[in-house]
């Protein structure tokens, strides 16, 4: 069956009114370059051979598909079901499109990858990807965060990156952001920009989500070869909202499949302290794209939040406004203290101790179970591993 939602994006990389190029023209023409470069590369049998080979013995996939018993008797009503990203090498979805890119940037001759990152995560996945596939990997971070990020900071320094901290402005991601950015531009023919979610500017919501679609692919065959039939509802969480268009690719020509992307709602809707981009965003511009994002009058991003930082971002996917807007997902929001109470249920009725972000799906999932019927099934996400949060939540619960 073809699936018509993978003709997106336009050739001006829009889905419906998001995405594009909202970049100075010389970058334009570099970012079609990249797009013609990976639509030649990734139909040839040789890398398509390499990142098989390696999604299969290097990040350990398929990832299971795993029926979460005891929480879902616990919470009674449909039966939830977990598909296992948590399991990957690096403990996380982030590796599928981390190695897709690495890979890429070796096919097409780069010398350098380049990437920002705020906890690290994306960092840690793309200096792995970059140490397997023998290519200099620089990331840029600021001084702020890898104070508080300090593991993640150790495991790039060990797998050979070079860690640009970046002391300018508020030392955060956004400063990242523009540090790294500044460096790419120096020599855009021979460095590649390594984007770490369904964002930026076309062909980097494509590419990313190609990549991540092996989650959904494999889900999709594992559930119809264990339950006889697809899932009622899809539940994953949405920062940037790759792990979702990860998942949800391979079902969005199935009509009865109902899904369900998740916001964080941090300290509340209205409060300022929340990153829920597509429930309370308008229509702006940020990192190079057109996006539902969360801003001012001037349309400057404002400051998000969440407990999960993977989840804390102001603008979101292209493909994720467009399916909100026609109505295919539906994205609701969970707030902090949901998502810990999740995170702890999870624990302790399943032993797996879930990345706050991904608690965000499960809360969504327990909240909904409770009203559907014991024959109706929920598969989420289970986009992280919980390592990374563990000290964090045994102090904020003084456990
Ligand atoms: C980074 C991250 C996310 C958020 O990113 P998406 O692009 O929305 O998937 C979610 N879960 C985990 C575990 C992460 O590391």
């Amino acid at each position: 069956m073809k699936n018509a939602f993978l003709e997106m994006p336009d050739k001006n990389g829009y889905f419906g009114e998001y995405g594009g190029q909202i970049i100075p023209p010389p970058l334009i023409d570099i970012m079609n370059e990249i797009n013609d470069a990976y639509e030649q590369v990734i139909q040839t049998a040789s890398f398509q051979e390499e990142l098989q080979q390696l999604y299969t013995d290097y990040v350990g996939r398929p990832s299971p598909v795993y029926f979460a018993k005891r929480l879902s008797e616990k919470q009674g009503g449909a039966r939830i079901f977990l598909k296992r990203e948590d399991l990957n090498h690096t403990g996380a979805h982030k590796i599928n499109h981390c190695l897709g890119e690495a890979l890429l940037a070796k096919y097409m001759g780069k010398t350098k990858v380049l990437a920002e990152t705020g906890a690290g995560q994306h960092g840690v996945a793309l200096a792995t990807a970059c140490a397997l596939v023998g290519i200099e990997c620089e990331i840029h971070m600021g001084e702020v965060d890898m104070v508080k990020e300090h593991p993640n900071v150790t495991r790039m320094k060990i797998l050979g990156c070079n860690l640009v901290p970046v002391t300018r402005g508020t030392k955060t991601l956004k400063d990242a952001v523009d540090s790294a950015f500044e460096e790419y531009l120096k020599d855009p023919v021979n460095y590649i920009y390594a984007i770490g979610s369904v964002v930026g500017p076309h062909p980097f919501p494509k590419i990313v989500r190609d990549f991540q679609s092996i989650v959904g692919k494999e889900a999709r065959e594992q559930f119809l070869a264990r339950e006889n039939k697809l899932p009622d509802v899809l539940v994953a969480c949405v920062g940037g909202g790759c792990n979702a268009i990860g998942l949800f690719t391979a079902f969005l020509d199935d009509d009865a499949v109902k899904m369900i992307g998740v916001e964080p709602a941090g300290k509340g809707l209205d409060t300022a302290e929340h990153a829920a981009t597509l429930t309370l965003g308008t229509k702006g511009a940020i990192h190079g794209f057109e996006c539902y994002t969360i801003q001012d009058k001037e349309g400057n991003p404002l400051p998000v939040y969440s407990i999960a930082s993977g989840l804390d971002y102001p603008g979101v996917g292209p493909q994720h406004c467009y399916l909100k807007d026609i109505k295919r997902v539906v994205y609701e929001t969970i707030d902090d203290k949901e998502c810990l109470d999740a995170f702890m249920q999870l624990s302790r009725l399943e032993g797996i101790i879930p990345a706050l972000e991904s608690a965000h799906a499960v809360a969504h999932a327990m909240k909904i179970a409770k009203d559907m019927s014991s024959e109706e099934t929920i598969l989420v996400n289970l986009s992280g591993r919980g390592d990374k949060d563990a000290d964090f939540v045994a102090n904020y619960l003084s456990l």
